[in-house]
């Protein structure tokens, strides 16, 4: 997948707003929320629509009928910053056109763009009632409370371990049906600093779930249907936590606790970090068959020395090694990977041990982004920053042998038969659409009531980001030794 379907990806509606009208309530406040960005401001805006939902919000996709629209925003790269601004823009004009009907219509602006700029977004775009980042959401009643009063809210604390005890439980009436797969945060912050990214400063120092709140919430996630978690974190394999026992418990391990649940059949995680990828963790791909087999292990570059200037503290050879130790336990494992080409300093040659390390890893598909310089990190005040036209080539270049990688990875899927989680309507009529065990979309024709179950499914064609295939097993729920992931799929 290339940045720019990623990034569409991320800015679509997804699976859960689109259950949204089955759940819609008359009466009402309608809440609109727009999520960018990445699966943890996905997570974010479910949550937030769930301590809406007890305030008596529903859902809306159409902005016009609005009480209230929350931006949940993401601040990694300057692009995305600015969206924010341009969108402001748009509901300035709803708001108005609003205000001559009779209609209130409150703003907020959510997530990382609110952490990082606070009051200089009401200052910039007077239309904004609400700026609050990620560690507030539990909060949002009582600062909606006091947005209504007429008061510009600003609230950017980092109190995570008060959200995290106060959104373990799921609202018994959210705004929007749960999804069959949906993600679930375990970890969130980030100390490990590197030069380029703000994530440290956004969401602050590295915090884990306790395994009982990550339990608890697993299980009322599968009791309401979901049968895929995708435990998520800035650095998920970072999570440490203690068990019953007073041990001392990995990802690993948690995620064995969490495949013992009953109707939770699949376990996938993100992002990981090539430094906090224990030998537990990469045993849990040789031993449960509920944890699929696809792994996002960023490396960012293949240059030994500008992954030194990035403070990445791995090298080449580390990720080399890694690779081939979860290769051994997961031999049909896709491996997905993220890129930054032109980090200050970067030359031909840097660049071309990226291009090298692409070409002996084969990834099933990855995320390359230009370097952006962010604020307050160390990379923006870099000398040596690569001209814009030099990075435009360079991310050209990687991207036409990432999607050359990623064809060929697909293509090696023609004619298995794999496991699909069947999650959504397709694009025409009498077509589902579900994810392969390798994360792959794949279309089948089918009835929508098989939405929410997992199908034995022969891919019989290959498009250039989907799979298309045929049910094998019929109409019912199959669970069966066919479940691929854990046979090679040979990359
Ligand atoms: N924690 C993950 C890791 O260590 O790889 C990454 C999380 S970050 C939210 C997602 C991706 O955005 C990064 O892997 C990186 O490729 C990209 N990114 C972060 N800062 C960036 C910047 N300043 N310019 C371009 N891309 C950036
Ligand atoms: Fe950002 Fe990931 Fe590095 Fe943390 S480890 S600073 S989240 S890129």
């Amino acid at each position: 997948m290339t940045h720019r379907q990623h990034q569409e990806a991320a800015d679509q509606t997804t699976p859960a707003q689109q259950a949204a009208q089955a759940d819609a309530r008359p009466n009402a406040r309608k809440v609109f929320m727009r999520t960018y960005g990445c699966q943890m401001n996905v997570y974010d805006s479910e949550r937030m629509n769930d301590v809406l939902g007890t305030e008596g919000f529903s859902a809306t996709e159409n902005m016009e009928d609005a009480d209230l629209v929350i931006l949940n925003t993401c601040h990694i790269r300057e692009k995305a910053s600015e969206k924010v601004y341009s969108e402001l823009g748009r509901i300035r004009k709803i708001k108005e056109e609003r205000a001559l009907a009779g209609k209130d219509m409150m703003v907020g602006v959510a997530g990382c763009v609110a952490q990082a700029e606070g009051d200089e977004i009401s200052r910039r775009a007077p239309i904004v009632d609400l700026v609050f980042g990620p560690q507030s959401y539990h909060r949002l009643p009582e600062l909606l409370a006091k947005a209504s009063g007429g008061t510009k809210v600003v609230e950017t604390e980092f109190d995570i371990d008060a959200k995290f005890e106060h959104l373990s439980e799921r609202a018994a009436r959210p705004v929007l049906k749960r999804p069959p797969a949906a993600f679930l945060t375990v970890q969130e912050g980030c100390d490990k600093f590197c030069t380029f990214c703000v994530v440290p400063y956004t969401r602050g120092a590295e915090v884990s779930r306790s395994v009982e709140q990550i339990v608890t919430e697993a299980e009322q996630m599968a009791a309401s249907g979901v049968r895929e978690i995708t435990l998520l974190g800035q650095n998920v394999n970072a999570w440490h936590g203690q068990g019953a026992n007073g041990e001392t418990w990995g990802l690993g391990r948690l995620l064995r606790r969490l495949a013992e649940i009953d109707g939770l059949d699949r376990l996938r995680y993100t992002t990981s970090h090539p430094r906090d990828m224990a030998d537990d963790l990469i045993e849990a791909h040789r031993d449960l068959a509920e944890l699929m087999p696809y792994l996002h292990l960023p490396v960012q570059s293949g240059s030994d020395r500008i992954l030194a200037a990035m403070n990445r503290k791995h090298t080449r050879d580390d990720y080399f090694r890694l690779v081939a130790q979860i290769r051994e336990a997961a031999p049909g494992i896709a491996l997905s990977c993220d890129f930054i080409v032109g980090f200050p300093g970067e030359t031909d040659q840097d660049f071309q041990d990226t291009m090298d390390l692409i070409r002996r890893v084969e990834f099933g598909s990855a995320f390359s982004f230009k370097y952006s310089q962010r604020p307050g990190t160390p990379g923006a005040t870099m000398s040596d920053q690569v001209p814009e036209d030099v990075k435009s080539a360079r991310l050209q270049e990687l991207q036409e042998l990432i999607a050359s990688q990623q064809t060929a990875f697909n293509a090696s899927r023609q004619g298995m038969t794999c496991n699909v989680l069947i999650e959504r309507k397709g694009r025409h009529a009498g077509q589902v659409v579900g994810k392969s065990p390798w994360l792959q979309p794949v279309a089948i024709d089918g009835p929508e009531d098989l939405i929410g179950t997992i199908q034995a499914v022969e891919i019989t064609r290959i498009a250039a980001n989907s799979l298309f295939g045929r049910l094998i097993a019929g109409h019912h729920d199959f669970i069966g030794s066919t479940a691929d992931g854990h046979q090679g799929g040979g990359i």
